[in-house]
């Protein structure tokens, strides 16, 4: 009859270093029959662990053949060899090794888990196999609640969910008192006795005068064997329960682990080192989180931009202004264009329109002076007489107008050929004899209906290095929603009234064009225009357009830093990561063993701590999002409350962008210590402490 285990000239060396071996068995030829109750005795390192690990499929770096239910395991590919552990032998350690954050249910399916076998008939498997070890239960309790001895009965149930031919139990009761020990004996005896092999390790005279068969071992070989001839086999009911498999289901065990599963051991794991993983998401979150802030930024000057720009050029108008030199505050100041440079910019635009075929000649008709400074830069000041008396040679008590003058005004224009009706959203346009237009900032200066109240405004022309004020008193004729100059304080007035407002200063000298506006005959026409100037270096266009050109290069600007600083904390967060997930590797060394011995491929060990990585990810990724929730309101409510402007918006692509890094970077980082879990080496593994 054919052995269910036979052992031919193995011969095992450790290696120690490239040069230097320890055999720690030789020679090894023996024989197992199913229904034995084999003990292996013998003196502390003399070679039976070995033993046990070669014959359980856990070492395949020897010399010899083991032969187990007719395969050659020397001959076994390393999958061939996962199946072997799956479905041929079970594992019963001396320090029970059961995964403490799994319940015992789970512990015992384990190795069904890993062959993808469904919940039902997991569970009722389970549930029969522990009834027969007598824990029926118990099935809900984690490991830490049971005592030693029922450990040892769950590790034995895990070690026979699978209904191996031969179970492999290492010193079994070396961890239990004598009673508890005769208990486990009495379970693995009836195992033997239903017909499998089963082969432990076991230091104890009684253990092993009830077995059928002793095996000594002394440094490596076998020194005796003997038959117990008293050996009882009795009725088992183990043999009476039928463990025995539909044999159309055994072909479905190639199956691996499947996702979800994966999925629900890493939330196992997860909960039970929670605070740490909560820590861990926090930390990535706070990446993950700036880099949507920085996204909404971004996509909100756009908006700005979009918004309160586009919509209001006009798109057969140039407005061009001298470049100015320096800072942005003397670049918006009093800079007017002289007669000749008024000639000069005529005939280079028509020499350029000349040059580009495009029939359009520009004559002084097309040609709309303009005038605009930066108030704010040479002081201006509103005063509102709250009395509605009026200002002018009454005005002489500034006191109670004083808190006003804080309330600057910040530009002062001559109303754009580009602004109509359609730009006054109170009142009227002002007119070449009076009328002062303000954007809606005035409101909160002279309350909520300013118009027809009178106010005086002063300011100061700056040429060369004279100062010179100039005073209008005059009503608010409108309010006007002029595109992105809404959100500053804006006086506009009518280009001959402020002629007229200058020349009766005295100061008309002060008064020229600081802009031009060419009434284009199309757009093709405008384009060509605003080429030519861009290429002169020479000029700019409109206060709006220069206002754009801020925002879009302070947009890149935060863009850019936005972007250095979140890789940076994303860089960061995937170092962590990284580290944590790595010392989870170490930490669940013994786990990882104990995977192994049950039949877990490199595969399997790998994806289960993927699918931790990923779902660290994933849970990063929301509260990336919840922490970016939070951080932009804040930002918002700041911005709106300090500079009146907060040009922030989301896109939904966000949030998906969001899961998305995050998964991306925690998948990631997860690849090395998943790799490394899955290369470790199983009987290091389970020799560790
Ligand atoms: P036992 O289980 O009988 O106490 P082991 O099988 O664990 O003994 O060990 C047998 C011998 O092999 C011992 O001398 C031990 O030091 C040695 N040994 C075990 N594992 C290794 C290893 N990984 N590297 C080197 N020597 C080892
Ligand atoms: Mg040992």
């Amino acid at each position: 009859m054919e052995k269910e285990l036979r052992l031919i000239d193995v011969n095992k060396k450790y290696k120690l270093s490239n040069k230097d071996y320890f055999q720690a068995l030789y020679d090894i030829n023996v024989e197992f029959e199913k229904g034995e109750l084999v003990s292996i005795v013998g003196e502390s390192g003399s070679g039976k662990s070995t033993l046990m690990n070669l014959i359980g499929g856990l070492d395949s770096e020897y010399t010899g053949q083991i032969i187990a239910g007719g395969q050659d395991l020397s001959k076994l590919k390393e999958k061939e060899l996962d199946n072997y552990r799956k479905n041929k032998v079970g594992f019963v350690f001396q320090s029970f090794n059961l995964i403490s954050h799994l319940s015992i249910l789970d512990n015992v399916t384990l190795a069904m888990t890993l062959s993808n076998v469904g919940e039902k008939e997991r569970v009722e498997k389970a549930t029969k196999i522990l009834k027969m070890v007598g824990l029926e239960n118990q099935l809900k309790k984690k490991p830490t609640q049971l005592s030693g001895g029922q450990k040892q009965r769950v590790a034995i149930a895990r070690a026979l969910i699978n209904d191996p031919e031969i179970i492999i139990a290492d010193e079994p009761t070396g961890a239990l008192d004598s009673g508890t020990s005769l208990q486990i004996l009495e379970i693995l005896k009836e195992i033997a006795d239903s017909g499998k092999l089963v082969i432990m390790v076991t230091h104890s005279e009684k253990v092993a005068s009830i077995s059928s068969r002793v095996v000594e071992i002394s440094d490596g070989k076998i020194v005796s064997d003997r038959r117990n001839e008293n050996y009882q086999k009795n009725a088992s009911t183990f043999e009476s329960q039928n463990l025995e498999e539909d044999p159309s289901k055994k072909g479905k065990q190639k199956q691996n682990l499947s996702f979800w599963s994966s999925i629900r051991l890493s939330l196992h794991n997860m909960w039970a080192s929670k605070v740490k993983n909560f820590l861990m998401a926090f930390g990535v979150s706070i990446g993950i989180g700036s880099l949507i802030l920085m996204m909404c930024f971004s996509s909100g000057i756009t908006d700005f931009i979009d918004n309160t720009m586009k919509s209001y050029s006009n798109p057969q108008i140039v407005t061009i202004t001298k470049k100015g030199e320096g800072n942005i505050q003397d670049v918006m100041q009093f800079n007017p264009f002289t007669d000749e440079e008024k000639n000069e910019l005529i005939t280079g635009i028509n020499q350029y329109l000349d040059e580009e075929g495009i029939s359009f000649e520009l004559t002084e008709d097309d040609i709309t002076p303009g005038f605009g400074m930066m108030a704010i830069a040479t002081g201006a000041k509103v005063l509102y007489n709250p009395t509605g008396e009026g200002y002018g040679d009454e005005f002489s008590d500034p006191i109670p107008n004083e808190e006003l003058e804080s309330e600057a005004i910040y530009y002062l224009y001559s109303v754009p050929p580009y602004y109509s009706e359609t730009n006054i959203i109170a009142g009227e346009m002002g007119s070449a004899t009076g009328g002062l237009m303000f954007t809606q900032g005035i409101n909160n200066l002279v309350g909520e209906n300013p118009i027809g109240k009178e106010v005086k405004v002063t300011f100061t022309i700056r040429v060369g290095n004279n100062s010179r004020p100039v005073e209008v008193v005059d009503k608010i004729c409108g309010i006007m929603d002029t595109s992105i100059m809404s959100n500053f304080m804006v006086l506009y007035v009518d280009y001959d009234y402020l002629a007229s407002i200058f020349a009766e200063e005295g100061v008309s000298d002060s008064f020229a064009p600081t802009t031009y506006y060419i009434k284009t005959d199309s757009e093709e026409t405008t384009k060509a225009i605003n080429d030519y100037l861009f290429s002169t270096n020479k000029y700019s266009g409109s206060i709006e357009d220069q206002l754009e050109g801020m925002f879009t290069s302070m947009s890149k600007t935060i863009g850019t830093s936005l972007v250095v600083i979140s890789s940076i904390s994303l860089f960061v967060s995937a170092m962590m990561i990284l580290v944590v997930l790595y010392m989870s590797v170490s930490e669940r060394t013994k786990e990882i063993g104990v995977l192994k011995s049950i039949g877990a491929r490199r595969k399997d060990i790998k994806r289960i701590f993927s699918s931790e990585s990923f779902l660290i990810g994933l849970l990063s990724g929301i509260f990336g999002i919840i922490f970016n929730l939070i951080l932009t309101g804040v930002v918002y409510l700041i911005l709106q409350n300090t500079i009146g402007l907060a040009p922030i918006s989301y896109r939904w692509w966000y949030f998906a962008v969001a899961i998305g890094v995050s998964l991306v970077i925690s998948v990631i980082s997860g690849l090395y210590p998943a790799s490394k879990a899955a290369k470790l080496d199983p009987v290091e593994a389970l020799r560790r402490e």
